[in-house]
């Protein structure tokens, strides 16, 4: 079977393009679980429910559909039948993503899809528990790290190009407010497996990146 690639770290670090190349490189599946938490908050947004509500997320949860669909090697999510696509990348909804995400009602429901994912190997899988919690087995294990500056400079300059424009220090705000609320949580925080690899990407572009993530696979194959 081939193997599952995991790649966590904290927003901004560089973790979908990576990712993304990766599998086109290594022609695996890649699978954005960010967007599965996403998708969920823009749901709860659009529906008024409380995110910091246990009660009101139990009934979001057991009344919204969320499936992924194999498209062309990306995994993409639809929920309640509607490809949410773009409208989940907000720094809006990104926020409520986070909050969201610290309920185990929450985390249960979208583990399975997840691992379903998963299962036959072949898979790039990118978020904040990858390694740790959803593919504890996984043969790679990345935590892809980046300077704060930096990665608020990344995720400043894909909101523009996303026409999405916003202002620097909004950016940072709601990125240290998510850093917290993602590595303090109880349940699945955002922390880098004891077998994973740490790549600091500060300094690197893309292709450095996978790159050096290959060539790690290469030498745990050799
Ligand atoms: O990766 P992205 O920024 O799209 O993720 C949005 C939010 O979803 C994160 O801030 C995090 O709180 C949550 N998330 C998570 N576990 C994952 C992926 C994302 O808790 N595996």
């Amino acid at each position: 079977m081939k193997p599952v690639i995991t790649i966590d770290g904290p927003a901004g670090a560089g973790k979908s393009t990576v990712s993304k190349a990766l599998a086109t490189r290594l022609q695996f599946i890649y699978l954005d679980t960010g967007a599965l938490y996403r998708a969920l908050a823009y749901k709860a947004l659009k529906c008024k429910v409380d995110v910091n509500d246990p009660d009101e997320l139990g009934q979001l949860c057991s009344s919204t559909d969320v499936i992924l669909k194999n498209e062309n090697g990306v995994m993409t999510v639809f929920v309640d039948g509607e490809d949410v696509g773009d409208k989940i990348r907000t720094e809006e909804v990104g926020l409520a993503a986070s909050t969201l995400s610290t309920f185990p009602v929450v985390r249960e429901k979208l583990l399975h899809l997840q691992r379903e994912a998963g299962a036959r190997g072949g898979i790039v899988a990118e978020g904040r528990d990858m390694g740790s919690v959803v593919f504890p087995d996984a043969e790679i294990k990345i935590f892809l790290d980046a300077g704060a500056g930096e990665r608020i400079r990344r995720r400043h300059e894909e909101l523009v190009q996303k026409n999405k424009p916003v202002v620097l220090s909004d950016i940072s705000r709601d990125m240290q407010a998510r850093d917290y609320q993602d590595s303090q949580r109880k349940i699945a925080p955002l922390i880098a497996a004891p077998d994973a690899i740490i790549i600091d990407s500060t300094s690197l572009n893309v292709s450095q990146v996978v790159e050096k993530i290959l060539e790690h696979i290469s030498g745990i194959h050799d």
